[in-house]
């Protein structure tokens, strides 16, 4: 049987993270929030993440403005402006997990998603970094993502799949989606397999070069 880790990157989002919070929930299957800090600026969403961690999903941290990735940065407050200050208005809405996401530009897991400076505070601060193994397109795709996923997630023992609760039109097929998971037997997990996560609750499980800008 397939085990499956959902995620959900980018948002949240006023018109689709409530219909996918709705659609978790009709099925009892949990799921982790990558939100970024500058949506929870809005009172609006910030009560769609509390609603999240109510009906029990996680809440991670994936950067306060998603724009440049981090190895690809030189500015040398971004642990600060970044990092730390999602952290802070993640702990203010009351979650307590510390679970990190980077981002490549398009899911691509190589030296684009950390910093040196960037996994120190991770490490200190008793993080957790949540990389993937399937990641389906479907910002690019809204219409044929789910296939792509259902292939990418089916073909492995533990999948982490990257979503995007974004206005894309992409959302409006998580039902279709899990409902096919479902019916194929596949196991949803609110947990990450170790292949997934190199540093797990601030100490570094697996060797970090291919993600650590040199
Ligand atoms: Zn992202």
């Amino acid at each position: 049987m397939s085990n499956l880790s959902l995620t959900f990157d980018n948002g949240p989002s006023r018109s689709v993270t409530p219909k996918v919070l709705d659609t978790l929930g009709k099925r009892g299957i949990p799921a982790t929030f990558f939100a970024v800090g500058q949506n929870l600026m809005d009172s609006a969403c910030q009560a769609i993440a509390k609603r999240a961690l109510a009906e029990g999903h996680r809440l991670g941290n994936h950067t306060f403005t998603h724009s440049l990735p981090l190895g690809l940065s030189s500015d040398p407050n971004i642990v600060d402006t970044e990092v730390a200050a999602m952290d802070r208005l993640i702990r203010d809405l009351g979650e307590t997990a510390r679970l990190f996401r980077p981002f490549g530009g398009g899911g691509h897991l190589d030296q684009r998603l950390l910093r040196a400076d960037v996994v120190t505070y991770l490490t200190d601060n008793a993080y957790s970094c949540i990389l993937w193994n399937a990641v389906p397109g479907d910002w690019a795709d809204p219409e044929g993502w789910p296939e792509r996923a259902a292939e990418q997630c089916l073909g492995q023992d533990w999948a982490v799949l990257v979503l995007h609760d974004i206005p894309t039109g992409a959302m409006d097929r998580l039902d279709v989606f899990l409902d096919d998971m479902l019916a194929r037997g596949v196991c949803f997990r609110a947990d990450f397999p170790d292949h997934c996560v190199p540093i797990r609750d601030g100490r570094i499980t697996a060797p970090l070069d291919r993600f650590v800008a040199p």
